[in-house]
């Protein structure tokens, strides 16, 4: 099944328990707006190159919008719908005031020199001021997106309607960026295992635990569990991967990798072949890479018990049926990752308020948050086989309701 029918499989499901019927079950699947511009950019060369970029903005019902934007080559009108609208079951399931968009330009920003991105990002905002805001929709990192990539928004955005931080989030600390959002989606996946380990009577310490991807996710996951006493068995990224039963030392893993751009090469573990980290032992598997990595082909050979989806839409729902029958927990993506929105929501917060938190408080909110949101979401979980179809029945019951309120 393709992303954007998997994210729709799983909001139909709900639908269909909910009684939502068919008008209303269509007006929260066809996204509010979507955007789709030509981004023509000089290039260093004196030449010229034209990419396509895209906003979809899912569905405002419960606030302004609130998605990342991605710069990857598989960015394509599905890809940005479907992440668009797991950001409105994401923002719901957690209970921020939000609803939910995407944002994505095709191109490989690997091969774009920094000069050229800054040319590409002003580009877009060119683009696509005149549909986000503070209180319209407000963008995100995500792959191949950073902190730099946000000033630049906010600076060309800023040139249009004046000093406007809070029109991201995920900014540097010196443009309004909060404390402790660049870790917090992996805080999130880690307040989110601990959740699921405290109502089964057990602590994150001892856990042997695999991660795919070590990017921002994944790098932080990696670092907080291993702070709880995990155990990181193995780690993969798109150069290469490495496994080490007596478990890899994190802190040299991100030395190499700053060092060398890649996991390939780094001495501390055995060298393995990526896709191998999703079937390696282990207790606990942490997708932080790309969607559609977990399938009907690879399933029967996860040997994790307890699959943590720190990426969004990482696992096909074939897989999902497989785990489910073989009586393996996923915790889905729209609470596991939901740890960067709410630092985000927290940004957004301190920018309106002019006021700055400490990073303990952020820290604090966001695990009060993500505590809360797992007991709506076991409250949730009479009807449904499973956490994923729980989280997406909370999540669809609250923008339902909203948007019934509203018309
Ligand atoms: P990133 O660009 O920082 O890192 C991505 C990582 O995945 C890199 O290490 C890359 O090498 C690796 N990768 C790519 N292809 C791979 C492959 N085939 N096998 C193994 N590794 C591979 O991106 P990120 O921000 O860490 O996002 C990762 C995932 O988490 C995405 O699905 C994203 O939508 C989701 N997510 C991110 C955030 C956030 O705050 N950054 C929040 C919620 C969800």
């Amino acid at each position: 099944m393709k992303f954007i029918e998997a994210s729709r499989y799983y909001f139909e499901q709900a639908a269909k328990v909910l009684d939502l019927g068919p008008r209303l079950t269509r007006q929260l699947v066809v996204p509010m707006r979507e955007l789709k511009v030509e981004l023509t950019v000089p290039l260093d060369s004196g030449d010229s190159a034209t990419f396509v970029g895209f906003r979809i903005q899912h569905d405002d019902s419960r606030g302004p919008m609130k998605g990342g934007i991605r710069y990857h080559p598989s960015v394509d009108p599905d890809e940005v719908i479907a992440l668009a609208s797991l950001m409105t079951w994401k923002t719901a399931v957690v209970d921020l005031p939000y609803g939910g968009a995407k944002g994505g330009v095709n191109c490989d920003p690997r091969t774009l020199s920094p000069a050229e991105l800054q040319r590409l990002t002003r580009k877009l905002v060119d683009r696509m001021h005149e549909v986000i805001g503070p209180n319209l929709d407000s963008p995100a990192p995500d792959m191949g997106t950073n902190a730099q990539t946000m000033a630049w928004i906010v600076d060309q955005y800023s040139n249009y309607h004046g000093w406007t931080p809070a029109v991201v989030t995920g900014k540097p600390i010196e443009l309004g960026g909060s404390q402790g959002r660049e870790a917090a989606t992996g805080r999130g996946v880690l307040f989110a295992l601990e959740a699921y380990l405290a109502d089964n009577d057990r602590v994150v310490r001892g856990a042997e635990v695999a991660i795919q991807g070590f990017g921002n996710v994944g790098s932080w996951a990696a670092r907080l569990l291993a702070e709880q006493g995990a155990r990181i068995v193995a780690v993969s990224d798109v150069t290469g991967a490495t496994w080490n039963a007596k478990g890899i030392d994190v802190a040299a893993l991100m030395k190499h990798v700053g060092a060398t751009k890649g996991i390939i090469g780094f001495t501390g573990g055995e060298p393995i072949a990526p896709a191998d980290v999703l079937t390696c032992r282990c207790e606990v598997l942490v997708p932080a890479a790309l969607e559609g990595q977990l399938t009907a082909a690879n399933a029967n050979g996860v040997q994790a018990q307890i699959i943590v989806e720190g990426a969004n839409g990482p696992t096909t729902p074939e897989a999902d049926e497989v785990f489910r029958k073989r009586g393996i927990t996923v915790i889905p993506d729209i609470y596991a990752n939901a740890g960067g929105v709410t630092v985000s929501y927290f940004e957004w917060v301190q920018n309106i308020q002019q006021y700055r938190w400490t990073e303990e408080r952020v820290n604090q909110e966001l695990r009060t948050r993500m505590i809360q949101a797992w007991a709506d979401l076991k409250a949730h979980s009479g009807k449904a086989l499973d956490l994923r179809q729980a989280a997406f029945q909370l999540a669809v019951t609250r923008v339902a309701k909203a948007t019934l309120l509203r018309s």
